[in-house]
């Protein structure tokens, strides 16, 4: 095993590297350096074993130290590293990868398009989106209606859709002609109503957005199944049915951003399966390869791909690594082995719901206003009075998510809210112990703050 010199990395990465979302003068060199990994485990250069509740970034579903993806990757580097799918030429793995991806897709999605990542994916949504209205003869059709809170990624597009305020707080401005609605976000922001009827008034937030702008102004509804950077929300059963009726009624696209909630992260292949909506595009990436390699696509229903291929003549865009032959490779392997080994079955009929009956016990912990959870997704609400729920000071979150380093777990803060999302491939026993883990991190965190001795 490698040797790591932790004070010198720690020292270098402050003065040479900027991170993602990250206050670099803040972590000075302070850095957690994680240095390999095997199944649900994190190491760091130290040499803690720390269990990763989030999945890298809500990415390695099939968990970590797959032997058959670093076959794939490295079968495919030795054969074609590196071609790229422009100009009339194509390649064996973008080909697979496409076939198989759309064998998976609900019924009437037939395309991909293959990108980078995520946020490459959303910017593509925006451009094939616009191009669509276009094409149908509606070119005033521009708006894109996402969501407050909602998270898209962090391109300029990607951060446009997004509802993140303090995205948009830097660097600004965003694009233009994207618009934004209320969350379903029932705990945060409708408790005093029944679920389903805030469910179906958050919807109708659509409605009147739509009505506001007036229709022939809008071309599309993005939203993912079940927020994930925004604190894993997870709509009332009322939200989706209601969000589709509109998006039908009014003739406009919807999109489902399939990037947490897709490959099984909700115990179907896709989200939007779970809540049985009909999206004409699904930004995928993250769970597509499992994260191993960088990877993402566009999922094209008919009503979209047909008109684009019928009438679009050539779409000018497209990425240098669009459907890169490793990636691919690696992807096509991931989904296999994800379908051979029945993860996504057992996360709908075994882990999940183990899971939603341990993660459940939290909730009686003093700092637990309520425990949430559906597939392997999971958040616990902090709170200062369980009775009022009101919230403590900002900060309680990152104290926790701190704790939980110390206790030996992964998770991640968003405000006040705790969010996991571990490998699809967790067994109940590993589930019993990030339960477990979890607990130890509140019961830190509250005598931290010296509400349990
Ligand atoms: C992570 C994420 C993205 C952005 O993906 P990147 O690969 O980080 O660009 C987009 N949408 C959702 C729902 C995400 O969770």
């Amino acid at each position: 095993m490698q040797q790591h010199d932790t004070q010198e990395l720690r020292q270098q990465d402050s003065r040479h590297h900027l991170h993602p979302f990250t206050d670099t003068k803040e972590l000075g060199d302070n850095s957690r350096i994680i240095t390999r990994a095997e199944g649900i485990y994190i190491y760091d250069s130290e040499g803690n074993r720390i269990l990763d509740a989030m999945a890298g970034l809500w990415c390695v579903n099939l968990g970590y130290g797959r032997q058959e993806l670093v076959d794939a990757a490295q079968q495919q580097m030795q054969e074609l590293p590196y071609y790229n799918n422009f100009f009339k030429t194509a390649h064996p793995p973008a080909i697979k990868l496409a076939k198989k991806l759309t064998e998976l897709a609900p019924e009437h999605i037939n395309h991909v398009f293959f990108t980078g990542s995520g946020s490459e994916s959303n910017d593509t949504v925006v451009r094939m989106v616009r191009r669509y209205w276009q094409l149908k003869g509606q070119p005033e059709k521009t708006v894109i209606i996402g969501r407050r809170n909602g998270y898209h990624g962090s391109t300029v597009a990607g951060a446009s859709l997004g509802g993140m305020a303090p995205m948009h707080e830097q660097g600004g401005p965003m694009l233009p002609d994207i618009e934004h609605i209320a969350q379903p976000y029932w705990f945060g922001e409708g408790r005093e109503m029944d679920p389903q009827e805030f469910g179906l008034l958050a919807a109708r937030s659509l409605e009147q957005k739509i009505k506001t702008l007036g229709v022939e102004r809008v071309a599309a509804f993005i939203a993912e199944p079940v927020q994930g950077a925004g604190g894993v929300i997870i709509p009332p059963e009322s939200y989706w049915p209601e969000i589709q009726r509109i998006c039908d009624h009014y003739g406009i696209l919807l999109i489902a951003d399939e990037v947490i909630c897709g490959f099984g992260r909700v115990g179907q292949w896709f989200g939007s399966q779970h809540f049985n909506i009909k999206p004409d595009l699904m930004p995928i990436a993250k769970g597509l390869s499992s994260g191993y390699l960088p990877i993402g696509g566009v999922l094209v229903g008919d009503r979209v791909a047909d008109l684009l291929i019928e009438q679009g003549g050539e779409f000018y865009h497209g990425f240098t690594y669009s459907g890169h032959p490793a990636c691919a490779a690696v992807a096509l392997r991931n989904l296999e082995l994800l379908e051979q080994e029945g993860v996504i079955d057992r996360v709908r009929d075994v882990t999940g719901p183990y899971f939603a009956r341990q993660w459940a016990t939290l909730a009686s912990h003093p700092l637990v206003g309520e425990a949430r959870s559906l597939g392997l997704l999971g958040a616990l609400e902090l709170v200062a009075d369980k009775g009022t729920m009101a919230r403590f000071a900002p900060g309680i979150g990152s104290q926790c998510r701190d704790n939980c380093f110390q206790s030996g777990i992964v998770m991640r803060s968003v405000g006040e809210t705790m969010v996991v999302s571990p490998p699809l491939v967790i067994t109940e026993a590993e589930i019993d112990q990030l339960v477990t883990l979890a607990r130890r991190s509140l019961d830190l965190t509250a005598r931290q703050l010296g509400i349990m001795d």
